[in-house]
C-alpha cells in the first residue's frame, strides 16, 4: 500500500496530511489531516490532527520553545503520524510551494537544481518561499527514500494571456519576472476540477471563483483554466484580506517611504500585517469576530471587504465576457451567509439571484432555480490536490521503470 504526506508550511504553521494511494486513478484517501500553529521561538506551538471521519487524535500544545522551526515541527508532525500509523511506507511527499515564478506551469520533482532554482524566487515572495522551502529541505533529510514533489499556487495561472500577465511599466522589469503571477491556484485548481465531477457543462463555461478566507483572493475561469485573477505580483494585491491590504494605489507606498520615513521592513510589516480587515475595525482579521461585533468600524470593514468583491467581480465578468457559475470557497465564502447574501445583492443585472433560504443554509446550491448564473458553495481542498499530483507521478514513475 502506497502513502503520500503532504505538507504546507506557512510562516509558523506547518499543515501536514496522510493519505493512502488506492492505485493510479482512484481518489487518495485522506487518513490524517492536522496542523502546528504558532512554530517559532519563544512560542508555546499546538499541534491538532483529525481522523477522515472528524475523530480528533491530538489537541495538544507543546512547551514554550518546545517547536522553535519548520525543521522541529517537522519531525513533531513526523513523530505522531508514527505513533499512529507505525507500519506505514511513505512513497512520496508533495509540498505546497507558493511560488514557481515564470518556470514552473505544473508540478515538479524536487531535485537539487530544482531547489536552487526555487530559492532564486524566493525575493518574489519574501514571506512564504522561504519557510516552504525550509519545510522542502527538511522534508529531503528526514524521507530520502521519498520521491518529493512541489505544487505551486502560481502554476494554475500560467497561461494567463499578456494583458493579465504583465504591468504597464518599463519592460525589463517583467524579464526579471515582475509579471502577475495569481495564487490560490491550488484551491482553484480543485474548484476546477470538482466542476468537471458535478456538472461538466458548468465546468465548459464562464466561471468566477471567491476564494474567501484570511487570505481572498478571486479568479475566472473558461473552459476550467484561469485567464484572470486579482492577485498580482504579490500575495497583497486584489481582495482585501485577514490583515493584508488589497488593490493598494502605489503613491501610497512612495506616500509612506517618503512623507513618514518608514523603512522597507516597516511597509511590509503594516500592509501584510496591520492592515486589511484588522486595519480598518481597528479589531480583528477574523469575519466571525467582525460580525459579531456590531461596532460602526467592524461594519465599515465588513463594507470595504464586500465592496471589493462586487468590483473585481465585475471586472471578471468583463474579462470572461460573461457568467455562468459564480462559486464561493474558503472559510469565509464557505460559512457566511451574510457575505454572500452582500455580495450578490442586487446583481440580477448579470443575472445573479441568490436564494436566502438555500444560502442561510450553506447548500451546495444557493442560487434561485430561475438565476440565470448558477452560484455555488464548494468547500475547498488544496491537500487532495497535492496528493493527486504525487499520485500521478509516481505512477508516472513506475510506468516508466516498467
Ligand atoms: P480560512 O483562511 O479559509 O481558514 O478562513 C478563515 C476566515 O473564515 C476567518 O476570517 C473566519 O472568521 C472566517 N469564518 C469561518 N467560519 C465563519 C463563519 N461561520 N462566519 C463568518 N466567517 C467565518
Amino acid at each position: 500500500m502506497s502513502h503520500v504526506l503532504t505538507l504546507n508550511a506557512g510562516s509558523s504553521s506547518l499543515k501536514f496530511g496522510f493519505f493512502r494511494l488506492n492505485g493510479t486513478v482512484e481518489d487518495p484517501d485522506p487518513r490524517i489531516v492536522g496542523s502546528i500553529e504558532r512554530i517559532g521561538a519563544g512560542e508555546r506551538a499546538h499541534i491538532k490532527a483529525k481522523r477522515q471521519d472528524g475523530f480528533v487524535l491530538i489537541d495538544q500544545e507543546f512547551g514554550r520553545n518546545h517547536v522553535p522551526d519548520h525543521d522541529t515541527a517537522l519531525a513533531r508532525a513526523v513523530e505522531f503520524l508514527k505513533e499512529q500509523r507505525p507500519q506505514a511506507k511513505l512513497d512520496a511527499v508533495g509540498h505546497r510551494v507558493v511560488h514557481g515564478g515564470p518556470d514552473y506551469d505544473e508540478p515538479v520533482e524536487l531535485t537539487q537544481t530544482v531547489m536552487d532554482r526555487l530559492a532564486q524566487f524566493e525575493p518574489l515572495a519574501p514571506l512564504h518561499q522561504p519557510h516552504n522551502l525550509a519545510g522542502a529541505r527538511a522534508a529531503l533529510k528526514l524521507f530520502p527514500e521519498a520521491v518529493q514533489l512541489a505544487c505551486f499556487d502560481t502554476a494554475f495561472h500560467r497561461n494567463h494571456p499578456w494583458v493579465n500577465d504583465t504591468f504597464a511599466i518599463p519592460r525589463k522589469y517583467y524579464d526579471q519576472g515582475v509579471r502577475r503571477y495569481g495564487f490560490h491556484g491550488l484551491s482553484y485548481q480543485y474548484i476546477s476540477e470538482t466542476l468537471h465531477q458535478i456538472a461538466p457543462h458548468l465546468h465548459m463555461g464562464r466561471t468566477v471563483v471567491a476564494h474567501l478566507g484570511n487570505g481572498a483572493s478571486m479568479c475566472g475561469l473558461m473552459g476550467g483554466r484561469s485567464v484572470a485573477s486579482t492577485m498580482g505580483f504579490s500575495a497583497l494585491d486584489g481582495l482585501p484580506m485577514g490583515t493584508r491590504c488589497g488593490q493598494l494605489d502605489p503613491g501610497v507606498l512612495l506616500y509612506m517611504l517618503m512623507n513618514e520615513g518608514m523603512t522597507p521592513a516597516e511597509i511590509e510589516d503594516e500592509l501584510y500585517r496591520k492592515s486589511g480587515l484588522l486595519g480598518l475595525s481597528g479589531l480583528s482579521n477574523d469575519m466571525r469576530t467582525l460580525e459579531a461585533a456590531g461596532t460602526e468600524e467592524a461594519r465599515q470593514a465588513i463594507d470595504y471587504f464586500v465592496f471589493r468583491i462586487r468590483r473585481e467581480l465585475g471586472g471578471l465578468v468583463a474579462a470572461l465576457g460573461g457568467i455562468s457559475t459564480m462559486v464561493f470557497c474558503g472559510g469565509i465564502g464557505e460559512n457566511s451567509a451574510l457575505i454572500r447574501e452582500k455580495v450578490c445583492a442586487g446583481m440580477g443585472w448579470i443575472g445573479m439571484e441568490l436564494d436566502e433560504t438555500r444560502n442561510m443554509r450553506n447548500e451546495r446550491i444557493i442560487s434561485t432555480d430561475f438565476s440565470r448564473v448558477r452560484i455555488l458553495i464548494i468547500p475547498t481542498d488544496e491537500e487532495i490536490v497535492i496528493a493527486r499530483a504525487a499520485r500521478d507521478m509516481l505512477a508516472r514513475r513506475a510506468e516508466a521503470a516498467a
